[in-house]
C-alpha cells in the first residue's frame, strides 16, 4: 500500500519513520512519499495561494497547481505498480477539511484496502473546490475527511492521523489483528473498557480486584460493563447504533440499569420525567388502557370501566399532574410515552388507607409511607427493562420531592397478578401484608409491598 502526501510543509511528515509506521515502511508494507506541492509552481516566488473569488478573508489554494501535483503523483505511482493494467489498482484522493464528514474507524478500514492513498494537505482557507470536483468527475474515489469539529492550520496533522489510523490494519502491521477488532470503535460498537497494568496499588488507587482474580468469565463480563458504562457517558451515539443482536442478556441488563431499554432495532435511550399538564390526556388515555391488564380475569368490565372513568380520565390526571402531593412521571421512548406510575404523597400524619404502617414503623418515629397507586407500563416494553427503570426514577423523584428521615414506598397489587409480583421483588419490594381493594362491588384481595426509599439517615 502507497501513501502520497501533498504538503507546503513536508518537514512536518519526519514523524511517519518512527514507531509502527517507520517499522511497516521498513518492512516494505507499506510505502510513504512525502512531496513539497510548491514544486508544481511555475512563478519565481512559488506561488500557490490566490486571493478568494466573491471576496473575503484570507486565501485559497490555487486547483492548477494542484491538479499538475496529483496528476504527476498518480502517473509516478501507477508507473511503478506491476500489474495495473489488468487489475486498475484502486486510487483515492484524501482531502482533509473541517467542512468534510468526521473519519470513521470503519472509514480507516475501507481505506486499509486501498492501492493507493494521495492526502492533499490544505492550508490558507483551503483548496480550490474544483479540485475535488475534477478528480470526483473523472471517475477517482474522492473523500473528504474532517479529524473532529474544530480548526486547524493545516492538513498536515490530519494527513498524519489518516496514515496512522490506516497503516495498523493493513495486513501483518499488527502482530494479532483480532485485538483490531476488540479496540474502541471495533465490531462490537462500543469504547473500550479502562485498563490497568502493575504496580497494584498506584497513589492510593487499586486496581480493580476482579481483574486480579484470574477468573476470565467475571474478567470479560466486567470489561464488557465498563465499556457500555463508558460508551453511555461519553458517546450515547455508539449505543443507539448497535443492533439488538449485539447485545446479550447481560448486557440488556446492564442496559436498563444506564437508562436504555433495546428495541427492536436496537438500544434506545429512556427519558423519565415528571408528566406536563399539557399530557394529562395522553397520560389518561395509556392509564385507561393499561389499568384492566392489572384487573384478575374475572372482574366485570363494567366495573372497570366505572373505575377508569371515575379515577384515571383526563380531568382526574389534571388534578394529579397540578397537586403537589400526587407525582406523575412518564416514562418516554423515542419520544413516545411507554409507561407512567402515580404517586401520593401524603400530608405529615395521613396515613392512605390500607397502608402498612404496622409492618414497617421498627422505631419511635413513624416512617412516612408514599402510595405508589400505579405504576404501568406498554406491553410491547415489557421485559425489556423499562419497568425496572422507572420504578428507580420513582423511588428517586420520590425521595427528592419528600423531606423526611424515613421514607417508604408502599403499594397494593392483586395477589395473582404474579408477573407485577415478581418485578417489585426484582426491584427491592417485600412483601409486607394484604388488603382488601374494591373495583365496583367487587373485592379483590392485594398484596401490599414496600421498599425504603431513602437511605438511612
Ligand atoms: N476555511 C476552512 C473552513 O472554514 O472550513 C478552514 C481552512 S483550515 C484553516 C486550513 C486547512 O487545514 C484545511 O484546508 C484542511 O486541510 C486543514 N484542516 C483544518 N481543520 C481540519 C479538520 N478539522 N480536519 C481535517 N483537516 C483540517
Amino acid at each position: 500500500m502507497r501513501f502520497d502526501i501533498v504538503t507546503v510543509f513536508p518537514e512536518f511528515f519526519s514523524s511517519l519513520d518512527l514507531s509502527l509506521v517507520g517499522k511497516a515502511r521498513e518492512r516494505g508494507l507499506i510505502a510513504v512519499q512525502t512531496h513539497d506541492l510548491r514544486d508544481w509552481t511555475t512563478d519565481v516566488h512559488r506561488t500557490v495561494d490566490d486571493s478568494p473569488f466573491g471576496g473575503g478573508a484570507g486565501m485559497v489554494m490555487k486547483p492548477d497547481v494542484w491538479a499538475e501535483a496529483i496528476d504527476d503523483v498518480v502517473g509516478a505511482a501507477h508507473g511503478e505498480t506491476p500489474g495495473t493494467n489488468e487489475v486498475p489498482a484502486r486510487t483515492v484522493l484524501a482531502i482533509p477539511t473541517p467542512s468534510g464528514a468526521p473519519l470513521t474507524q470503519g472509514d480507516c478500514w475501507d481505506l486499509a484496502e486501498a492501492d493507493h492513498v494521495i492526502i492533499a494537505c490544505g492550508r490558507y482557507e483551503g483548496i480550490d473546490a474544483r479540485v475535488a470536483d475534477y478528480y470526483r468527475g473523472s471517475g477517482m474515489e474522492v473523500f473528504e475527511y474532517s479529524l473532529g469539529d474544530y480548526v486547524l492550520n493545516g492538513g498536515e496533522v490530519a494527513a498524519i492521523a489518516l496514515v496512522e489510523a490506516v497503516a495498523r490494519l493493513v495486513p501483518g502491521m499488527v502482530g494479532n489483528p483480532e485485538s483490531l477488532r476488540e479496540e474502541s470503535h471495533g465490531e462490537h460498537g462500543l469504547l473500550e473498557y479502562p485498563v490497568y497494568t502493575r504496580p497494584t496499588t498506584f497513589r492510593g488507587h487499586d486496581v480493580p480486584a476482579v481483574l486480579t482474580s484470574g477468573d476470565h468469565g467475571k474478567v470479560a463480563r466486567w470489561r464488557r460493563d465498563r465499556a457500555l458504562e463508558r460508551t453511555d457517558a461519553r458517546r450515547p451515539d455508539m449505543l443507539a447504533a448497535l443492533t439488538p443482536d449485539q447485545l446479550d442478556k447481560k448486557d440488556r441488563a446492564k442496559l436498563a440499569e444506564l437508562g436504555w431499554v433495546v428495541g427492536e432495532d436496537g438500544p434506545l435511550a429512556v427519558v423519565v420525567d415528571e408528566a406536563q399538564p399539557a399530557e394529562a390526556e395522553a397520560v389518561s388515555q395509556l392509564a385507561g388502557r393499561l389499568f384492566p391488564h392489572a384487573c384478575p380475569p374475572d372482574m366485570k368490565p363494567e366495573d372497570v370501566a366505572d373505575f377508569v372513568a371515575k379515577n384515571l380520565s383526563e380531568r382526574d390526571f389534571a388534578q394529579y399532574i397540578a397537586d403537589p402531593n400526587h407525582l406523575v412521571l412518564v416514562a418516554r421512548v423515542d419520544g413516545q410515552i411507554a409507561g407512567y406510575s402515580l404517586a401520593i404523597i401524603p400530608e405529615a400524619g395521613q396515613v392512605h388507607e390500607g397502608a402498612p404502617a404496622a409492618a414497617l414503623a421498627d422505631g419511635a418515629d413513624e416512617p412516612l409511607l408514599v402510595y405508589l397507586s400505579k405504576m404501568y407500563i406498554e406491553p410491547q416494553w415489557r421485559g425489556k427493562g423499562l419497568f425496572d427503570i422507572l420504578i428507580r426514577d420513582t423511588l428517586e423523584a420520590i425521595t427528592a420531592a419528600v423531606d423526611a428521615p424515613e421514607i417508604f414506598v408502599w403499594l397494593g397489587t392483586n395477589i395473582g397478578n404474579k408477573r407485577a409480583i415478581r418485578a417489585y421483588k426484582r426491584a427491592g419490594f417485600e412483601i409486607v401484608g394484604e388488603r382488601e381493594f374494591f373495583v365496583g362491588e367487587q373485592v379483590n384481595k392485594d398484596l401490599t409491598l414496600a421498599i425504603r426509599a431513602n437511605m438511612p439517615q
